[in-house]
């Protein structure tokens, strides 16, 4: 469980600048997920701190020590891609005994097979060691490529969306597994990812990039409450956060140039008897487990919550006002 701190740490190539100035401290054993958009230099992040490239500025420190002299191999990480790298001749058990084979880890046989029979079970594959890596779905392929990762016990696991080529159930599956794994083993993890379901699950801190500048670090709880710009309020909330010129609802403060409501700051009544402004029902979405109730007020759209069963229609009235909302500056900075 180790420390790593990134401090400083600026990346071009040619003249794309992938990371810009970027400091952050993983605590040892914390569960660090980096969001940001295709492009926004997480993927830069995680080879860097794998010694896969070099920064053109900074240093990276893992468990106290700077690791930029230091091999891939030397720094005693362990990534795991999105698309998983197996050995298809090998058999699920060899491919997990594989990185433990290595000269530098000259780990005595007996002990490696033990290993892998843990993190089998750990991944619940036991039953699948003697298949070759092919006879395996692609869901099981990633638990071994996974399991590669974990045989090691390394000093940080860095993950570069894991799951984002497995399907839904099987997503779902392996966030709770990760998780588990997580706090079983107390390791370092840091984490990339699209997917705010998987950021708000199994994030401890979630660092939020944004070409190639970290624009707010903490916990899930403090990016989705509170948010420093409209962009990463935008960046967690299913529905997404609605942002709407200050004016359109009275009591704006100084300053403010845009109102920021989640569907919960959305307080919805049947009357404007409590100050609220007329919103009409422009669509009602049944999910299952929630309905979405789509509004207009004015020319600006919004999107709510509403209970399941609601027996609300198109084209009602309903009457709208904020609750405990955000607000931003002209910049998107929050007020
Ligand atoms: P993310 O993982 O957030 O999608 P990346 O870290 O992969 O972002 O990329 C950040 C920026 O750096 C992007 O503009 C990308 O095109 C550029 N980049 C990354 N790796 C290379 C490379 N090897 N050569 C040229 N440009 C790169």
């Amino acid at each position: 469980m180790a420390e790593v701190i990134l401090s400083g740490l600026t990346k071009s190539y040619g003249a794309t600048q992938a990371l810009k100035d970027v400091s952050m401290t993983i605590p040892g054993g914390a569960f660090v997920v980096l969001l940001g958009p295709t492009g926004a230099g997480k993927t830069t992040t995680l080879r860097l701190i794998a010694g896969l490239d070099k920064p053109d500025t900074g240093d990276i420190r893992i468990g106290g020590q700077s690791v930029l002299q230091e091999t891939p191999a030397q720094r005693d990480v362990a990534m795991v891609f999105q698309q998983y790298s197996l050995y298809p001749h090998l058999t699920v058990r060899d491919n997990l005994a594989f990185p433990l084979r290595s000269p530098m880890i000259a780990m005595p046989e007996t002990q490696i097979m033990q290993r892998v029979k843990d993190v089998a079970e750990v991944l619940r594959i036991p039953h699948k060691l003697d298949n070759k890596a092919t006879a395996l779905s692609g869901g099981e392929m990633q638990r071994v490529s996974i399991g590669r990762a974990l045989v090691r016990n390394p000093r940080i696991y860095l993950m570069d969306e894991p799951l984002s080529s497995l399907d839904a159930k099987l997503r779902a599956d392996l966030r709770i597994e990760l998780k588990r794994i997580h706090a079983d083993m107390g390791a370092t993890f840091l984490y990339v990812t699209h997917d705010q379901i998987e950021a708000m699950t199994m994030a401890t801190h979630v660092g939020v990039l944004d070409h190639g500048r970290l624009v707010q670090f903490g916990t899930p709880r403090q990016i989705y409450e509170e948010p420093v710009t409209t962009y990463v309020a935008s960046r967690l909330g299913q529905p997404h956060i609605n942002l709407l010129p200050a004016d359109a609802f009275p009591g704006a403060p100084a300053k403010a140039a845009q109102i920021g409501l989640r569907p919960e700051h959305i307080h919805v009544g049947p009357t404007d008897a409590e100050g609220g402004q007329p919103a009409t029902i422009t669509r009602v979405e049944h999910l299952g487990d929630q309905t979405r109730l789509h509004l207009s007020l004015g020319p600006h759209s919004l999107i709510t919550l509403t209970e399941p069963h609601t027996a609300l229609k198109p084209g009602q009235t309903l009457h709208i006002r904020p609750h405990n909302p955000l607000w931003f500056d002209a910049s998107g900075t929050r007020i």
